[in-house]
């Protein structure tokens, strides 16, 4: 890739707009959350610069040591946790983290509402859903997310946002982007946390309200698991 960041951004921003306008959604209807893991803090300048604020890291240890210099820059940063969270992880994710995208079981659940009582701030949360039912991927099952939603609001306290998924990398994103939306709708939540580099596009004509790109923007992440770009 020889285009920069703020090009890249640029671009998916206007297929962004092309794709909220397809659904006839409201511009602006979907967030992007730039996902920067594996990207050291320098390479964050460019996409601030262009104007980008909401990030995405799936390692709270990785984030810590990225994203506290640029926040006192930049106050208006939205730090999005994408990735699976320890219970004793709870206390930094809390401390750092303004939306986190991953809370899928009670452990969790219990750990955060104590952080955030202790510390007095409460990040924006959503419940992960593991909609492919894939052993090996974290999120909840999706005939239990109801009821899991409501333990969160009854036994915890905690204010549950919207759902996430991360749909399986070798099937059609669309079934279980629509499987989301459906849940979403039953439990009664607005938001919907889905689509990725290649598919954020079919998320938000299934209504996602926030889009995690980043190889898009930032370019790949080694180790990579498709070949090398062949040079020009
Ligand atoms: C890495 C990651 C993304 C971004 O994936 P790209 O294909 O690089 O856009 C989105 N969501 C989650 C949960 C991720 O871990």
């Amino acid at each position: 890739m020889t285009d920069t960041v703020a090009e890249r951004l640029a671009s998916i921003r206007a297929r962004i707009a092309s794709a909220e306008q397809e659904a006839g959604r409201p511009t602006g209807s979907a967030a992007l959350v730039a996902v920067s893991k594996t990207f050291p803090a320098e390479d964050m300048r460019p996409a601030l610069a262009a104007g980008q604020r909401l990030f995405g890291e799936n390692r709270v240890q990785e984030a810590e040591g990225k994203w506290p210099a640029l926040v006192a820059d930049h106050p208006d940063i939205e730090l999005h946790l994408i990735g699976p969270l320890q219970s004793n992880k709870a206390r930094e994710a809390v401390a750092l983290f303004d939306v986190i995208h991953t809370v899928d079981r009670e452990k969790i659940a219990a750990a955060l509402a104590a952080e955030m009582t202790r510390q007095g701030r409460r990040p924006r949360l959503f419940v992960q859903v593991n909609t492919g039912l894939e052993p090996q991927k974290a999120g909840i099952a999706p005939r239990e997310a109801a009821a899991f939603v409501e333990r969160c609001r009854a036994v915890h306290g905690l204010a549950i946002e919207g759902l996430m998924c991360i749909p399986p990398a070798e099937e059609s994103p669309g079934p279980h982007f629509a499987l989301l939306a459906k849940l979403a709708r039953e439990i009664g939540v607005r938001a919907l946390s889905m689509g990725m580099s290649g598919d954020f596009e079919t998320a938000i004509a299934f209504g996602a309200t926030h889009v995690r790109v980043g190889s898009a923007i930032f370019g790949g992440r080694t180790p990579l698991t498709r070949p090398p770009e062949p040079a020009a």
